[in-house]
């Protein structure tokens, strides 16, 4: 495609990227990644990004924020395809960065898409995906030889995609959960995956700002979800590990405080928190 684009004089050549960026903490990036930051001369960026990524930029390029904020206007995709695909065609070296990995649930198949159509080529550079950061830094294994032979990245976002959900096969056991943008719909994944069968004492973990200096982590079971979540104030983003493999881990990564809180008459729930 952009062979199309070579040797014509009025047409510079831009490039693309779309890169993820990780969960929060810098550390997380690849080299690629950080290789791309400092060569791009624009930076579409999601408002997960965080500062401290957004910092090893070139320190000349263009920072664009893209961000989409849940219940609130900006920029829609369509807009987000049609600035990517102006800027390269300006003849822009365009790092497109989104937060986690740019095809779990990033929209990056939709603006590689966009690309195509306009005839642009690009290059995909993976990242770690909130699931992964957020569980190691939680210091739970996804999966587990005794405990979980499978992991799911489930979305929760919108009432369409809960419904679409084959509730029956999340809720066997031995498998793991990581829910996406589930925040606002607790109480449904609750009552749904323990009407179809998985047991209200299966372990939960709950890991918001995963891999930042804010990460908190917040344990319980299942049937204590919406208690957990109401009782700590989660906010997104945040991430929720459903399965065996939740009860297990520590924080890691810096030396933690550990509180006990207690959220009601019959259960005690436990809050972890990193500090800076
Ligand atoms: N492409 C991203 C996911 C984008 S969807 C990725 O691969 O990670 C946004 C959702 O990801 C959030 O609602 C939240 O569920 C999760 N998420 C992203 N960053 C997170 C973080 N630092 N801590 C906890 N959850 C996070």
């Amino acid at each position: 495609m952009a062979s199309l684009l070579e040797g014509s004089d009025s047409t510079p050549t831009g490039e693309a990227w779309l890169v993820g960026a990780g969960p929060g903490d810098p550390g997380l990036l690849t080299i690629r990644a950080l290789q791309i930051l400092q060569t791009a001369d624009v930076i579409l960026h999601d408002r997960l990004v965080s500062a401290e990524v957004l910092a090893l930029a070139r320190r000349d390029a263009d920072l664009i924020s893209v961000g989409k904020t849940p219940g609130c206007s900006a920029n829609s995709q369509d807009e987000i395809n049609a600035l990517l695909v102006d800027l390269v065609s300006q003849g822009r070296r365009v790092c497109r960065l989104k937060g986690g990995d740019p095809f779990i649930f990033g929209r990056g198949g939709e603006e590689a898409e966009a690309l195509d159509a306009a005839g642009h080529s690009y290059q995909v550079v993976p990242g770690i995906t909130a699931a992964a950061g957020c569980a190691a830094y939680a210091g739970i294994p996804l999966t587990h030889r005794d405990l979980s032979q499978s992991v799911a990245f489930v979305t929760a976002h919108g009432k369409n995609s809960l419904d679409n959900l084959d509730w029956p096969s999340l809720a066997r056991d031995k498998q793991t959960l990581a829910f996406y943008m589930a925040v606002r719909r607790f109480p449904a994944l609750m009552n749904n995956l323990i009407e179809n069968g998985r047991s209200p004492d299966t372990p939960v973990a709950i890991i918001e700002k995963g891999t930042t200096s804010q990460q908190r982590v917040v344990r319980g079971t299942l049937g204590q979800l919406t208690l957990l979540s109401a009782a700590h104030r989660i906010a997104a983003p945040a991430m929720l590990i459903v399965g065996e493999v939740a009860a297990l881990g520590s924080v890691q990564q810096t030396p933690a405080t550990q509180s006990q809180v207690n959220a009601g008459p019959d259960y005690r729930i436990q809050e972890e928190r990193l500090l800076s």
